[in-house]
């Protein structure tokens, strides 16, 4: 299995390396026809709108509308959920796949940025240890369509994690952390 990166801004490289030390095929995808070559995609976090802006004018839009279309596994962490989301509150260009609200910046500013222990039974199987969730200038889950389905909340009920058939989205960066728990989900999801 090839797992692509979107490798035009943001936080790519944990990315690779996290499925590269899962023994995963993951390789930079920046033109058009590298995502030809992929099983699934991560959008990872960074700055949404120069992500957006920067996959438009390389053509990668569509072609990522496409590969979700096909049922192909698409993850976006933190901006990467920005650019999958359908609505964002604003105009900037976007991917827009995945049946959510999503409100931008919404813990604050940089400053603001904080880590939680989350307690996601999709990803822990029985396993009693939290996820270390890393929120930077993150964005959250306003509203989810009913095809969506929540996978994490705060204590206070914000949705920051949730998953669509073969899309999925993070308010936070697992990719940040040494636990592969959130990736390994992601792997088995092109397997149902
Ligand atoms: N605040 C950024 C945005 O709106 C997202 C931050 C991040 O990806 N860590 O695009």
């Amino acid at each position: 299995m090839k797992i692509g990166v979107l490798a035009l801004q943001g936080a790519f490289r944990e990315h690779v390396a996290m499925l590269r030390g899962l023994g995963v095929d993951a390789v930079e995808v920046r033109l058009p026809e590298e995502l030809r070559a992929v099983d699934g995609l991560i959008i990872p976090g960074g700055e949404s709108t120069t992500i957006g802006k920067i996959a438009t004018q390389y053509g990668l839009t569509e072609p990522i509308r496409e590969l979700a279309a096909q049922g192909k596994p698409v993850w976006g962490t933190c901006a990467g959920m920005i650019v999958l989301a359908k609505d964002v509150g604003m105009r900037q260009p976007l991917v827009g796949v995945m049946d959510v609200t999503v409100k931008r910046n919404a813990f604050g500013r940089q400053v603001d940025s904080f880590e939680t222990d989350l307690n996601i039974p999709a990803i822990q199987n029985g396993d009693p240890t939290p996820f270390h969730a890393i929120f930077i200038r993150a964005p959250l889950m306003e509203t989810v369509g009913k095809n969506v389905q929540v996978l994490a909340t705060l204590e206070d009920g914000t949705i920051v994690a949730a998953r669509q058939g073969n899309l999925l989205a993070t308010s936070f960066h697992p990719e940040l952390t040494q636990d592969g728990r959130f990736h390994k989900y992601f792997l088995a999801m092109s397997q149902n």
